[in-house]
């Protein structure tokens, strides 16, 4: 006896659900939906049978062809998923893959470290822009055109009148001009000189400060360094001041500190001194204070600077400044 294009459906439908290969899939195709198969022959006998059911049969064969048709491409588009992740290899019992985590970088991190503790002393942070004035860079730092002090600065010139800056300072008229004293300013950022060696890059960073108000005396400045020189390195780090030159201070001084290697012994780095040189200062010169237009009868500040690549080599026990600037993450990610 025929089966009936119920029982069919039933079956095919059973058989194509549960196929779990292309093979397979492609196989129960056949066996039901192919020239010879089973719904197509049921399809061919539509016409031998009385002309009173052929509509019915006919319209319900056709929906169970339709119906399969789909159920072929939804098991093909499983099987072909299921083997395509089996391609990957995915093995879920794996431990996950840990996700590197960035570092900052060394003189970032000192960089941060030396405003952290200025702010705590009550400095405030400015920046100013690389591409400086000559104006700022030097005029108002007395130091004027022809003056000898821009032979010290190997000036990297954009036109006549902009240079990169040389130096963080110009931040410190650039406050003064719009702030009457109290002024109490650091100014870290990135500064350019023509030079390239085992000690110098063309571009480095500095952090420059600047305190302003009644009654600063050259104290003041040597208890701000000493306390600052205390939470860099250490408390047992003793510093000395040398008489120095600058033009916009008067007095100035150059501000070493014991050696943090050799601890005052001499060793390579202090070149057997057993002293390091790490700031300079002093007292701001009353000619600057006249630039801006400060009463100098009644203020007084001093100003200090230094290099965040010598205080972070010293930090770290870093002798080639260049090794800041290779991005060799074998060195980079020991910080
Ligand atoms: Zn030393």
């Amino acid at each position: 006896m025929q089966k009936s294009i119920d029982q069919i459906y039933h079956e095919a439908l059973k058989d194509i659900e549960g196929a779990d290969t292309l093979e397979s899939v492609e196989a129960h195709s056949i066996t039901y939906l192919g020239r010879k198969g089973l719904v197509t022959q049921f399809l061919r006998s539509v016409a031998t049978l009385p002309a009173d059911e052929r509509p019915l049969a006919g319209k319900r064969a056709n929906e169970v062809k339709q119906a399969l048709d789909a159920a072929v491409l939804a098991a093909t588009k499983r099987c072909e998923l299921a083997a395509e992740k089996a391609d990957e290899g995915i093995d879920v019992t794996l431990p996950g893959r840990t996700v590197k985590q960035g570092t900052l970088h060394p003189l970032t991190r000192v960089t941060l470290e030396i405003c952290d503790i200025f702010t705590h002393l009550g400095f405030q942070i400015v920046e100013g822009p690389e591409i400086e004035t000559d104006y700022y860079n030097f005029e108002a730092l007395n130091i004027p055109k022809n003056h000898p002090a821009r032979d010290m600065q190997d000036t990297f010139y954009i036109s006549e009148n902009t240079v990169l800056r040389t130096h963080t300072s110009p931040t410190q008229p650039r406050v003064m001009e719009k702030q009457d004293p109290p002024v109490r300013i650091i100014a870290p950022g990135k500064v350019y000189r023509c030079d390239s060696d085992l000690t110098h890059t063309p571009m480095f960073h500095q952090v420059e400060g600047l305190l302003v108000d009644e009654h600063i005396s050259f104290g003041d400045l040597k208890g701000i360094l000493t306390t600052f020189i205390h939470k860099i390195f250490d408390e047992e780090t003793s510093l000395r001041f040398r008489p120095s030159f600058f033009p916009f201070t008067e007095p100035s001084a150059e501000v070493d500190i014991r050696c943090v290697i050799c601890r005052g012994k001499g060793c390579r780095v202090c070149s057997q001194t057993g002293w390091l040189e790490v700031l300079g200062a002093g007292m701001v010169h009353p000619a600057v204070f006249e630039n801006i237009g400060y009463d100098t009868q009644k203020y007084t500040g001093f100003a200090f600077g230094m290099g965040v690549e010598r205080i972070t080599m010293l930090k770290y026990g870093v002798d080639d400044i260049r090794k800041y600037f290779e991005n060799d993450l074998r060195f980079l990610r020991q910080f």
